[in-house]
């Protein structure tokens, strides 16, 4: 049934559905509440306790605009309720839902009250008038009050209350678009409930009790076909495996001899440790696909450039190494060259900037077997390149490259994969969302790095370090300042509020020469960064203002200080991995984490940052105080919108590990199980993944 008829709606309210990928009844109903409104347990006035959230049904008395000590302006409503008990409201001036309540309107409030001065004061409730509609009576039967509403997120103009209404009158037709596909015994042996109430209870559940029970449902599903998506090919492929496919062979440690003699370091313990294991994983009789994983810095590159030279060398196969950003591959082209040429072997570099007739040229040599390595941003994982013989393929630092790319890469050259990352990720969730990689961490930096001070501070504070600032950059030491704008927005006022923010530094520079502070964000052209980063290595800008576009970079020895602001936005991990950027030489170097954090949590959680260094530590701590988004960057969970309380469920994450693996190896193309794979396809965004 299209969702037109479905909801008997019009055809522009389908269109914006389309948009966002609600195309049927069942994803209709899998458009879950953002979160709930609990209205089943309206409070009156004398019933309130201090610090628990409650919500009142009150009628206004007054409306009063209040100046306060601190300059600020206050809005004081007055309320009544039906027993006429008193209470105060207290908003923001600008609080917006604060400004649309009158007098005589009855509303619902919730928050946490505070009994002050013989009082009751709520301050900065979150208020819905009654007439909003969701309390509405006359126009459908839907009666919200005294329930736990749900409130779904704005699309293009289409409000919480039209779902929640649409919803509500179509609750009995959920058994039509849902069959139970998780099996019998995974709900028997984990108490969970079935699809249908599930799919009631997160949208209408009669009390907590069951929205939990609906909520762990559908977690344990997402997480389940999750865990069957990641390990179906491999559990796959290892069924199919014959005892006598299984050559042992060993690795020949003379081969890589010319290139470590040619390395200007030794390697550290941990980097020889990693390259070992990789050059092992050449000799066993699956494909690798190994996580490589530790601090920016930290010497990553070197070992899978070694084990690229080892690939090539001993078994005569190409090897592709894919970078997220061109500035990247223009950074690691020189290195690759830097190595590889003398050693006779021929590097290339294909981007998206890579002009035609250059692009057909490298493809020809790739195929004829001319070119041995060759730096790819993967936006070209589509284009028809064919490989003489890919045996490895590095993926360094991947944001975005997501588990079904890998799946392409694998059925179309079933390469060794090593990828990556400066993300440290916990063990729990390494195990739970890399499960089918091996896991190496380069625990170890290289040698002469100092520690990195780090101090949480305010902008007031900023403003008074400045000849701290200028007193480095007389001594022939740059800054970064970050400002954390939304990279990916297209709207004017980020840029014009980065604009801004490039004046006032500008401004308090004013000493520099104009030219010596500059501005970088996403929004310019690779040639104008690559421009301007250029100025920056020369030393003739001293001052880079960056958005978080310099995540992925790059090379500046003389960078020493980080400023960042607005820093309680950022996830401790995603803050670690910034800092790295200036804690690479031996000299010393600070990290400045501007915020006006307010909330303890928030600052203590800024706080952690002065504390340690050790990246897996912050990423532990980001998980704890339900950062898990932020550390699991190619938020491939988001991809399937899992949210981030279920990564604190790290119980959950492994039994539906173990259990996906169970059902994998009894049934490996799931031949008992239509309906899961179904339901996988779904999960899978139509790639076609499942042979
Ligand atoms: P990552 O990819 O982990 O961020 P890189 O591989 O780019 O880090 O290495 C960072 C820098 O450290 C490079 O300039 C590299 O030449 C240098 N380096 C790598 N290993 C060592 C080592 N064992 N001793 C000294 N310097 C090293
Ligand atoms: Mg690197």
């Amino acid at each position: 049934m299209s969702i037109k008829t479905f909801l008997r709606t019009t055809d522009r309210i389908a269109n914006v559905l389309h948009e966002y990928d609600i195309k049927s009844p069942e994803d209709f109903f899998y458009n879950f509440p953002r979160e709930y409104e609990d209205r089943s347990t309206v409070k009156t006035i004398d019933q309130l306790s201090q610090w628990e959230k409650h919500t009142i049904k009150v009628e206004v008395l007054s409306k009063n605009y209040i100046n306060t000590r601190t300059g600020k302006r206050m809005i004081e409503i007055k309320v009544q309720d039906e027993k006429e008990n008193i209470a105060f409201l207290s908003f923001m001036n600008n609080a917006y839902g604060a400004r649309s309540i009158q007098v005589w309107d009855w509303i619902l409030a919730t928050g946490k009250p505070k009994h002050s001065y013989g009082k009751w004061v709520m301050w900065f409730p979150e208020v819905v008038k009654e007439s909003d509609g969701l309390g509405e009576k006359s126009a459908a039967e839907a009666d919200f009050s005294g329930k736990i509403v749900p409130i779904y997120s704005e699309m293009m103009g289409i409000k919480s209350n039209w779902f929640a209404k649409k919803v509500y009158e179509r609750l009995d037709m959920i058994p039509e678009g849902f069959d139970e596909y998780l099996p019998q015994f995974l709900l028997d042996s984990y108490g969970l409930i079935g699809i249908h109430r599930a799919i009631r209870s997160i949208h209408f559940p009669d009390n907590m009790k069951e929205l939990y029970a609906a909520r762990r449902r559908i977690y344990f599903e997402r997480l389940f076909v999750w865990q069957l998506l990641s390990n179906y090919q491999k559990i796959l492929a290892d069924s199919e495996q014959t005892e006598k496919d299984i050559v042992i062979k060993t690795p020949d440690r003379d081969v890589i001899k010319d290139f470590l003699e040619r390395l200007p370091f030794e390697l550290t313990k941990a980097q020889k440790r990693a390259t070992k294991a990789i050059i092992d994983d050449f000799y066993k009789p699956d494909t690798m696909l190994r996580l490589l994983q530790w601090d920016v810095w930290s010497g990553k590159t070197v070992v899978a450039l070694l084990a690229a030279y080892y690939m090539n060398k001993k078994h005569g196969k190409q090897a592709a190494f894919m970078v997220p950003t061109e500035v990247l591959a223009n950074q690691h082209i020189k290195e690759v060259a830097k190595y590889f040429l003398p050693l006779g072997l021929r590097p290339a570099l294909l981007a998206g900037s890579t002009k035609a007739k250059e692009k057909e040229k490298i493809k020809q040599e790739l195929l004829d077997g001319t070119i041995d390595i060759v730096i790819w941003t993967h936006a070209l994982i589509q284009d028809d390149v064919k490989f003489k013989d890919l045996g490895f393929v590095i993926i360094d630092e991947q944001h975005k490259f997501g588990v079904n790319q890998r799946w392409k890469l694998k059925a179309q050259w079933n390469p060794h994969i090593l990828q990556m990352t400066a993300t440290p990720i916990p063990r729990s969730l390494a195990l739970s969302f890399f499960g089918e990689f091996e896991n190496t961490v380069i625990d170890e930096l290289p040698p002469g790095r100092s520690p990195i001070y780090t101090k949480v501070t305010t902008e007031w504070e900023f403003k008074r370090l400045k000849q701290f600032f200028v007193t480095k950059i007389q001594q022939w030491q740059q800054i970064y300042i970050v400002t954390p704008l939304i990279e990916e927005s297209e709207k004017m006022e980020d840029v014009q509020s980065s604009m801004k923010e490039f004046e006032e530094v500008r401004d308090m520079f004013y000493e520099l020469w104009a030219n010596e502070v500059w501005l970088l964000h996403g929004k310019m052209k690779a040639e104008e960064k690559e421009q301007v980063m250029k100025q920056f290595k020369a030393w003739k800008i001293k001052i880079l203002i960056a958005t978080t576009v310099i995540e992925v970079w790059i090379d500046v020895a003389a960078a020493t200080i980080m400023v960042i602001k607005n820093a309680e936005r950022f996830g401790l991990s995603q803050l670690h991995q910034l800092r790295g950027r200036v804690w690479r030489s031996d000299l010393k170097s600070y990290c400045f984490l501007i915020s006006k954090a307010t909330w303890w949590d928030t600052y203590r959680r800024l706080k952690s940052m002065e504390k340690y260094t050790d990246g897996f530590k912050l990423a532990e701590i980001d998980l704890e105080m339900r950062w898990a988004g932020t550390i699991l960057w190619t938020r491939q969970s988001g991809q399937m919108d899992i949210p981030d309380e279920v990564f604190k469920d790290i119980r959950l994450l492994e039994d539906t590990r173990m259990e996906a693996r169970r059902l994998l190896k009894s049934d490996p193309k799931l031949e008992k199980y239509s309906k899961l794979k179904k339901i996988m396809k779904k999960y899978a965004k139509g790639e076609d993944i499942l042979v």
